[in-house]
């Protein structure tokens, strides 16, 4: 299982849904289905699934996100399932959507709109230095992929 989340199609924006506590409740109790829309009150009332964070840490800290993450974007069209399902990586060398998704957590700047918001990244030479200045484990999938280096370049200097 890869990272479970509800993702936002038209603000390209995405959040971490609870990975096992998310799969757990609400698939088990067929609130959601990966790779299809949700339905916002359904979600919403789902009152277990709000629960998980008297018994986890991470939960108490991510579902309160997740509830404004929910509410921002309630009149978009909002999505279930991993973050495959919809592309925040490369496909394709010609492919280049996934430098427009946003982690709204923001707990790992990967891709070049995240460099943007989140660290103020406008030009090539500063996403070099961020990245160079993280250790090898916390570089981003795309630093070691030839044509990704070359779309976030261009990205940066378009
Ligand atoms: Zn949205």
């Amino acid at each position: 299982m890869n990272d479970l989340c509800f993702a936002c199609l038209d603000c390209k924006a995405y959040i971490d849904s609870g990975y096992r506590w998310c799969y757990w409740i609400l698939e088990d109790l067929g609130i959601v289905k990966q790779g299809q829309s949700i339905s916002i009150p359904a979600v919403l009332a789902a009152t277990v699934y709000w629960r998980g964070g008297e018994d986890a840490e991470w939960l108490a800290v991510l579902l309160p996100k997740v509830k404004v993450f929910l509410e921002h974007h309630q009149d978009h069209a909002l999505l279930y399932g991993e973050t495959l399902t919809f592309p925040v990586m490369l496909e394709d060398d010609a492919d280049t959507r996934w430098m427009e998704w946003l982690d709204e957590e923001g707990t790992s700047i990967t891709t070049p709109r995240e460099f943007r918001v989140f660290l103020g990244c406008t030009n090539w030479d500063q996403i070099m230095a961020q990245v160079l200045n993280r250790q090898q484990k916390d570089r981003p999938w795309w630093w070691s992929d030839t044509p990704a280096v070359k779309q976030v370049q261009a990205y940066f200097q378009s």
